[in-house]
This record gives structure tokens, C-alpha cells and sequence, in this order.
């Protein structure tokens, strides 16, 4: 039995929706494309979503849709994947990354006021990660943010299905706006939901919606009441600004909009593998995310724990067959990184939970008897 940290899951249905749409008069970006955005945003309470051909361009262009001045800084979390900061560099800007909290291992919004006073005005924006699924609580950000003028991109791409009360009582979806700008989800196949390569940008604000959908196809407008000169006739479009071709197919949206179809049956089944560590944890010298568990949902990409030796724990579990993966290596600690103004950046928290961190099994086809198998494993390797 080989078990795997996460992969994805496909179905009959999510294979006649594929087929379907391969028979039909469109395979790049087409009605189904729409048809995902329009489920996607309902799904986590946002007024628009614009879809991309992954979290990466997703990232790149709601960059650039926020960018206010390229020389004021973006702080970032170091505990990642190297996309969430990569998009600033694309665009030639600056980024700081700032230290993780010890229990959550998210950004530590304490930490990012500190450097926000020293500094007021150095900053334009920050690009918080909902690690692991753990939502940032974004309300508390939003009020940091607000004090200093800065605008927040979530990468929610661990957090689809996440969320957290507010002080309101009210239950914020991970992607609903509320609090961010934009939110950005990935669709890579260890994601929750696949699309093979994908993404998603949600937002609630119409001039961001506009701009991105812009972008994501070369610059170019086709609307004619938007139109720079007047136009020469039906025929007519116009390129306003240097864009791309980051769109998503068809074929990725039909695989997306009929696997967002399962994602409360997903998010369970994470909740319920999760659940199973966590008994298994206590009591255990391994330590796990620590977070109100009243306050916020956790959408589970993955699990994550913190051991000792954890280089020791990861080949026992190879061993028996146990896939784990480790994230992340702080960004800043990439040879690019380092070889290009990072050098000397040392965030204690974020090096210490590296050298710990190891992800366990999880993902939604995961079976009972996989899942008894790496408890089994983890038993006997605690026990030797
Ligand atoms: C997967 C991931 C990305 C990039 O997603 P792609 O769709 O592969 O480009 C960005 N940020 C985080 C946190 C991710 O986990």
C-alpha cells in the first residue's frame, strides 16, 4: 500500500464532464469557464471570481491589479510556496518577509505591526497565506492594514472551504472579500479541488474584477463602451496595456466545476482525517497547529506536525511505503533568494519550524485502511 501526502481525486462524473465538453464548440476559454466562476464565487460568498491557468498567474495579475508604487514594499510569509512572493518580483517590487507565529505558523500579525511603525509609508501591501488551511484571522489584519494603508492579497490556496467568526459572529468564508482585496486559489492536483493546472482570483470590488479579466487575456478590451478610440466596427478591440494570455480551457473548468460539486464532502473528509491525528497526537511529543478551534475552520490541505527528528520520522514512514512531504523551506532560504538581497534575512520562528515541519497523508480519497496504516506506522515508529 502506497500512500501519498495528498493527490487528487477523480470520478466517472468528472470524467463525462470532460468528455462533454470535448464534443462541444469550445475548448479554451469558453461558457464552461464562466459557468465554473459563477459557481466558484457563490461557493465562498464572493460577488465575482475570475479564473486563471494557475494560482501562480492568478497571483502575478492580482499583483498588478493592487500595485500602487513599485518601490513601496509587500510583506509576505516565509513559510510558503515561493509563488505568493515570486508575483512581486515578476513585477521588479519588493518584498519583506516577516516571521510566522509559533503555534499557527502563519504570518504573525504582531510582528507585522511592529515593522509597519517603524516604517509607516515604506509599505503598500501584504500577501498573507492561509497555511496548511488555517485561515489568517483577515478581520484583524484588515483593521493593521487599514492604519496603514495597505491593501491584503490572501493566498487562500491551502484554505478552499476554510473560514473563521468574526467579532460579529459571522462566518467568514476563506475567499468571500470580507476583509481581502482579492483571494487567490490554486487547482493543482494536491490541491482540494483539480483542474489539472488552475486557478481562481475572488473579489468583491468591480474595477479589480474588470482589470483582472483584462489582464488575463492580453490587455485587450472588447467591451465598446470601454473603448480608448472610437470604434471602427463590430470587428474592432483594442489593446490598452501590456497583458497575457493566462486563461483557463474549458476542459480545466468542466474537471473544476464538477469537482466543486464535492468539495463539503471533501472538506468533511479532511476534517474527519485530521480529527484522527489529533487523537492520535495527544499525549504524543509531536506538536501540530495550535488554534482556536471555535473561532476558525481549517480546510485541511494538509497536516502538518513539528518533530525533533524529523529527517528520522520521514525515512521510517518511506520505509513502510508513507509519502510525507515537507512545507516549506522559507522562501527567502531558495539560492535565488539568497542570491538576490536575502542573504542575511534570519526569521527565527520560520528556520526553526522548517527544520521540524513534516506534512502527514491528506487529501479526500484518502481510505480508512491508509489512513490506519500511517497511525499504525507512527505508533511503531514512536515505540521503537
Ligand atoms: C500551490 C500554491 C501556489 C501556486 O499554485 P499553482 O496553481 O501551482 O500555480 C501558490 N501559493 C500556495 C500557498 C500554494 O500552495
Amino acid at each position: 500500500m502506497k500512500v501519498p501526502y495528498g493527490r487528487q481525486s477523480i470520478e466517472r462524473e468528472d470524467i463525462e464532464a470532460v468528455v462533454n465538453v470535448l464534443t462541444s464548440d469550445f475548448l479554451t476559454q469558453g461558457p464552461t469557464v464562466q459557468k465554473f466562476e459563477e459557481e466558484f464565487a457563490k461557493a465562498v460568498g464572493a460577488k465575482y471570481a475570475v479564473a486563471f491557468c494557475n494560482a501562480t498567474a492568478a497571483l502575478h495579475v492580482g499583483f498588478k491589479v493592487l500595485n500602487k508604487d513599485i518601490k513601496k514594499k509587500v510583506l509576505a510569509t516565509p513559510i510558503t510556496f515561493a509563488a505568493s512572493s515570486n508575483c512581486v518580483l515578476f513585477e521588479n517590487g519588493q518584498v519583506e518577509f516577516v516571521d510566522v507565529d509559533p503555534k499557527t505558523f502563519n504570518i504573525d500579525l504582531n510582528k507585522v505591526e511592529e515593522i509597519l511603525k517603524k516604517n509607516p509609508g515604506a509599505y503598500q501591501g501584504i500577501i498573507p497565506v492561509d497555511f496548511a488551511g488555517l485561515p489568517v484571522d483577515t478581520e484583524e489584519l484588515r483593521k493593521i492594514a487599514d492604519r496603514y494603508n495597505l491593501w491584503i492579497m490572501e493566498d487562500a490556496c491551502h484554505a478552499i472551504g476554510g473560514g473563521f467568526y468574526d467579532s460579529k459572529n459571522q462566518f467568514i468564508k476563506c475567499g468571500s472579500g470580507v476583509y481581502s482585496e482579492l483571494t487567490v486559489f490554486s487547482f493543482h492536483p494536491v490541491k482540494h479541488i483539480a483542474t489539472g493546472e488552475g486557478g481562481m482570483v475572488t473579489t468583491n470590488d468591480e474595477k479589480s474584477y474588470k482589470h483582472l479579466l483584462k489582464l488575463r487575456s492580453h490587455g485587450i478590451e472588447r467591451n465598446a463602451e470601454l473603448f480608448a478610440e472610437p470604434s471602427h466596427g463590430g470587428w474592432y478591440h483594442e489593446m490598452q496595456e501590456l497583458g497575457y494570455n493566462y486563461r483557463m480551457s474549458d476542459i480545466n473548468a468542466a474537471l473544476g466545476l464538477s469537482q466543486l460539486k464535492r468539495l463539503s464532502v471533501n472538506i468533511e473528509n479532511r476534517q474527519r482525517i485530521a480529527q484522527k491525528y489529533k487523537e492520535y497526537l495527544q499525549g504524543s511529543p509531536i506538536k501540530r497547529q495550535e488554534y482556536d478551534e471555535k473561532k476558525f475552520l481549517n480546510g485541511y490541505h494538509l497536516f502538518v506536525i513539528q518533530i525533533e527528528k524529523r529527517k528520522e520520522l520521514y525515512d521510517f514512514l518511506k520505509e513502510n511505503d508513507i509519502y510525507s512531504q515537507v512545507h516549506y523551506l522559507p522562501v527567502y532560504k531558495h539560492p535565488y533568494y539568497q542570491q538576490n538581497g536575502y542573504a542575511d534575512t534570519k526569521l527565527a520562528h520560520a528556520e526553526s519550524f522548517y527544520s521540524k515541519a513534516l506534512s502527514l497523508p491528506m487529501y479526500h480519497g484518502m481510505t480508512d485502511g491508509e489512513l490506519e496504516h500511517v497511525l499504525k506506522t507512527l505508533k511503531k515508529y514512536e515505540s521503537r
